[in-house]
């Protein structure tokens, strides 16, 4: 406000109406509530509106108060022109000048008598410890120290009445507008308010009073009288002298952190006061979080798990199988021949080559007969499958070269044909009748890509084989080990144009066991995309839902977004605490979730699944909660936001 050097005498208007219309628009018709009004108040007055119901004088206050604007004519708060402002704007205004009191009290039913005091200044900006002082202060001031952590319904009409008073006085604005504030009150509580409003006014309050009661208007020092939206009498001003009056404060600069902590609360409270409503809205969140946190869990586990299995069959092999490329399972086509892999080792890049051939047969120690797959194969085969021998030795190239009779047993088979602790080596197994060495056994690999196990084999030299078991001079695969994995492809087109070369038809195929790895891979990460896909579904349906309860929340809570407006807070105050709102509520949904995400992957490692928990999905999923709450909210907080503040304190 402007002090402007002016005789004591005759001090500058406080507020100024000129020739203000406003009509309401009901259906065809409009009512004119305002008709032409122009009324001066004096800073300092004590003004008291009189005038029958529907006269218009709710209308007037309201546009005093900067509530709500006139279609035309002009308002002037201490000679600034406000009837032009826009809604933010007016709401910057309305804190620092004017404190509202209504004939409903209009408190919120969820806070305390000190948390509905606070409320003006948490708008303002106002730190929490001294907005608190603040508060108590005027409570204990309006005689209700005793009841600051009461409830509205557990206080009298006049104690709320009195709280509405310190909430209006918390800015301590200039201006103090009480439309019917002893309406709801029984004669008694009415006279105790008009003796506060005497003193507020002593103080160097201007005081307007709105009243059909003329005992109550009895103590104004003005009265002006309204009928059908027009000002039909007035008693002469009673400027006061010598008052000093109460000057306007600029608000200060309101951060948004402590407003965001406010909001977090509000939500809170929301929340507990409609728990069952809100848990039911978060199971969208709870179950798409959840989702995306176990499937990736157990994805990854899985994904894991074939790279593992891959790395141990080696990426720097090459497997050449007999059988034109598509065709399946033509591992008896007898056309490869140990002829055909000693061509292979001499092609770049081949480290080592080893031929293969399997049979199915019966093994025999003693009266123990066990049916397994014996395996012809090279002294190489440890080095090119990185398989080591536990017990004994692998057979040499000598053993290979003079079809000794010698075999090194898988562990599986080692356990069915051995009792426990008992040690094979130089031992005779009979494989098809026929006696073998044991000289050695390998480690256990375990099972393959395919389940199969591969310990439960017999190796023995593949020339020995050919003579004695398998009867034809033909491979099932030949396993190639190349030097640099860089010219792995390079050296497997060379040996497929060697192998063209030499059957002179493709009537064998090369598998390259990196590409294999590189297609797991593939097909886990279309995997991960259709597990996320789940999950982004459920947040969307989740965030419909929380949409949905907000958009209701926000039509329960009109009359509080009404009061909070009226207190000072602007669109953006009200858009942040709802979004907040929303934001609380899914991340409230994103911790449960992802704790049941977990819970439900840590069941499913129980169960045998290898499950991989990594801190990265858990934030993904938690962050798209989190997004949820902020993308679903906004709409919601935006009609919150543009709620016309007249309208909204009028709702029930
Ligand atoms: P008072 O407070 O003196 O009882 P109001 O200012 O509330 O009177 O109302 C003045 C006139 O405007 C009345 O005829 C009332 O019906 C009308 N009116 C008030 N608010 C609205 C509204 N939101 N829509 C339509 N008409 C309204
Ligand atoms: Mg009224």
């Amino acid at each position: 406000m402007i002090n402007r050097t002016s005789p004591p005498s005759l001090p500058n208007p406080l507020l100024e109406l000129l020739h203000v219309d406003r009509h309401y628009r009901a259906g065809e018709t409009s009512v004119k509530a305002l008709d032409n009004v122009s009324i001066t108040i004096w800073p300092g007055e004590f003004v008291a509106i009189v005038g029958q119901s529907g006269s218009g004088k709710s209308t007037l206050m309201n546009l005093i108060g900067c509530l709500d604007r006139p279609d035309s004519g002009q308002y002037r708060i201490d000679g600034r022109e406000v009837s032009g402002l826009d809604p933010d704007q007016l709401a910057a205004l309305r804190p620092e000048t004017f404190g509202f009191v209504f004939q409903r009290y209009h408190l919120l039913g969820n806070c305390s008598a000190l948390e509905n005091v606070e409320i003006p200044a948490i708008y303002a900006g106002w730190e929490k410890p001294l907005r608190v002082r603040r508060a108590r202060n005027l409570l204990t001031r309006l005689g209700l120290a005793e009841r600051c952590n009461h409830r509205p319904a557990q206080l009298s009409g006049g104690q709320q009445q009195r709280v509405a008073i310190a909430r209006a006085l918390m800015n301590d604005p200039p201006v103090i507008l009480a439309d019917e504030p002893t309406g709801a009150l029984d004669s008694a509580s009415g006279e105790e308010l008009m003796v506060l409003l005497r003193e507020l006014h002593e103080e160097g309050r201007t005081i307007l009073l709105i009243t059909h009661d003329d005992r109550i208007a009895a103590n104004a020092d003005r009265i002006v009288s309204m009928r059908d939206g027009k000002i039909i009498e007035e008693s002469p001003p009673r400027i006061p002298q010598g008052v000093n009056h109460l000057q306007a404060r600029r608000r200060g600069a309101a951060g948004w952190f402590p407003e965001v902590i406010e909001s977090c609360k509000t939500a809170m409270r929301a929340l507990r006061v409609n728990f069952f409503r809100t848990t039911l809205t978060l199971l969208g969140i709870i179950i798409g979080v959840a989702a995306v946190v176990t499937m990736l869990a157990v994805g990854e586990g899985t994904r894991q798990q074939v790279l593992d299995q891959i790395r141990e069959m080696g990426t720097h092999l090459l497997a050449v199988r007999p059988g034109a490329p598509g065709l399946r399972g033509s591992g008896d086509v007898a056309t490869m021949t140990p002829q055909d892999a000693s061509a292979i080792e001499e092609i770049p890049n081949v480290v080592s080559v080893v031929p293969e051939r399997y049979a199915r047969v019966t093994a025999r120690n003693g009266n123990i007969d066990y049916a397994t797959t014996v395996q012809g194969v090279n002294a190489d085969f440890p080095a090119v499958n990185d398989w080591i021998v536990t017990q004994g030795d692998f057979f040499t190239v000598r053993d290979y070269q003079r079809y000794a009779p010698v075999a090194v047993l898988g562990k599986t088979v080692l356990e069915t044909l051995y009792a426990e602790g008992e040690n094979p080596d130089g031992t005779y197994i009979l494989v098809q009748n026929i006696p073998f060495e044991v000289i050695g056994v390998m480690a256990g690999k375990g099972a393959d890509i395919r389940g199969n196990d591969q310990d439960d084999s017999i190796f023995i030299p593949l020339t020995t084989g050919m003579i004695r078991l398998f009867g034809q001079n033909y491979l099932n695969n030949i396993t190639v080990r190349v030097g640099d994995l860089d010219e792995i492809d390079k050296t497997q087109g060379a040996i497929e144009k060697l192998l063209l070369h030499r059957h002179r038809t493709e009537d064998f195929r090369v598998r390259n066991r990196a590409a294999v790895l590189e297609t797991a891979t593939e097909a886990q990460n279309t995997l991960s995309v259709l597990l996320g896909t789940v999950g982004a579904i459920s947040l969307l349906v989740g965030g419909i839902g929380v949409m949905n309860i907000m958009l209701v929340s926000v039509t329960e809570r009109t009359r509080e977004i009404g009061i909070r407006m009226a207190s000072g807070a602007r669109k953006w105050d009200i858009l942040l605490q709802f979004n907040t709102e929303s934001v609380v509520v899914c991340t409230i949904g994103g911790l449960f979730g992802v704790t049941a995400g977990i819970g439900a992957g840590m069941l499913l490692s129980l169960l045998g699944m290898r499950v991989i928990f990594s801190p990265l999905p858990a934030l993904l999923a938690f962050s798209c909660a989190f997004a949820t709450g902020v993308i679903f909210g906004y709409l919601p907080a935006r009609k919150a936001a543009r709620l016309d503040p007249v309208a909204a304190l009028a709702a029930e």
